[in-house]
């Protein structure tokens, strides 16, 4: 495989198959040895070069351990032809950290720790499924970007990390065992989040919802409450504020553990009526905090009188309302109504430690 690079330069990826043989081991190899390589596979055309700018040699081990936390390449090395590894690389290591700050710095049980190995293990098998395919696929000799071509569509959703979902675990639960609860049709539990746009409330400008949920260690709880314009909508969100903050569990991830640290959980509401029919003032004050540095907090209220990501997630505008807890690597964790700040309890009370 070769690929153009910048500065006149151009990438050859050769396969050197048997990695057995002394000369082909790095220390011990060279770029002559490896320019052998080369020449057979371009046989009838001849190779040369006057310029080697940068060589290596990359061995894919397939390796799987289960005593350490590995990560990366340490645990899954292949054929650079993906163009996967640091993606799944950088996925593994979120995928760990939250869990260990969540155990480090919020006294969680260690036992969180294990779904480490159930969720990135199944993800470096496909990993290295894709990568064999694509290997077998460079290799054969007839139609050989047709087979690419396929696999790459095939695979389309596992390369771009959107469709990468975890198995039901003590961090992945909702609605009983449902694979498509019935309050958000169109998501799935252990799904990276979909993202839509909404517009924020106070000051009407867009932002897409994946870009709300920063990477920073927290969780975020979004609040789907339909048409606060209703009767029934408003007095729903202020029976959930209400019994949110007399949960154990629940209120007091609100809360900042000291001043260098954020709080545990954000809660965010999106809403569903005209941004200009609604006082952001008159919701209740989980949705605008007031912090003794900071001030009042107007950025978490949003509309969606498009009803882009209502329709997006399936959630019926007209309906009781939606929960959806996002974890803090944006996986779908818990789906519940408005009204089960119960459920949403017992998930966090199924790990929490003693700060919850
Ligand atoms: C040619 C090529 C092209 C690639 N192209 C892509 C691409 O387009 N997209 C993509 O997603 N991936 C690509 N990859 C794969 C990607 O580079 C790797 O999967 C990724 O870098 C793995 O990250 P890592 O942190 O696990 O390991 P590494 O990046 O290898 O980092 C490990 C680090 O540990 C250090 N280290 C090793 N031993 C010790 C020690 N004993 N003590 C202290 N430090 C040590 C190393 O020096 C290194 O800095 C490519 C790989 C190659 C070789």
């Amino acid at each position: 495989m070769t690929v153009p690079r910048e500065n006149k330069l151009v990438r050859f990826y050769i396969h050197l198959r048997d990695l057995e043989e002394p000369s082909l081991q790095h220390p011990g190899c060279s770029p002559a040895v490896i320019l052998e390589k080369a020449k057979n596979i371009m046989r009838p055309y001849s190779l040369a070069y006057r310029h080697c700018d940068w060589w290596s040699v990359y061995s894919a081990i397939y390796l799987l351990s289960s005593s350490v936390f590995l990560a990366g390449d340490a645990a899954h090395t292949h054929s650079p032809k993906g163009g996967q590894g640091m993606n799944v690389s950088i996925q593994d290591t979120y995928n760990l950290l939250w869990k260990l700050g969540e155990v480090i710095s919020n006294g969680a049980d260690p036992i969180i720790l294990e779904t480490y190995d159930s969720e990135r293990r199944p993800v470096a098998k496909q990993l290295m499924t894709l990568d064999s395919c694509l290997v077998q696929a460079y290799e054969e000799e007839e139609d050989m970007s047709r087979g690419i071509y396929e696999i790459r569509d095939q695979y389309a959703g596992f390369m771009a990390g959107t469709e990468i979902t975890y198995p039901n675990s003590m961090l992945i639960t909702g609605e009983g065992e449902a694979a498509v609860p019935k309050l958000a049709k169109n998501l799935k539990l252990g799904m990276r989040l979909s993202s839509f746009p909404v517009v924020y409330q106070c000051d009407g400008v867009p932002i897409h919802i994946t870009q709300i949920l920063v990477s920073d260690g927290a969780w975020r709880l979004l609040v789907f409450s339909g048409d606060l314009r209703k009767l029934e909508r408003i007095t729903a969100l202020s029976h959930f504020a209400e019994s949110f903050s007399k949960r154990p569990n629940l209120a007091h991830r609100l809360q900042k553990q000291s001043q260098e640290f954020l709080p545990i959980m954000e809660l965010l509401l999106i809403q569903s009526s005209p941004r200009s029919a609604l006082n952001l003032l008159e919701l209740p004050e989980l949705f605008h905090p007031f912090d003794d540095t900071m001030g009042w907090d107007y950025w978490k209220t949003f509309t969606d009188d498009q009803n882009k990501a209502y329709t997006g997630y399936g959630i019926d505008e007209g309906g009781p309302g939606c929960l959806i807890l996002c974890r803090p690597d944006q996986h779908v964790a818990w789906i519940g109504s408005m009204e089960d700040t119960a459920g949403l309890n017992s998930y966090f009370s199924t790990f929490a430690g003693s700060l919850g």
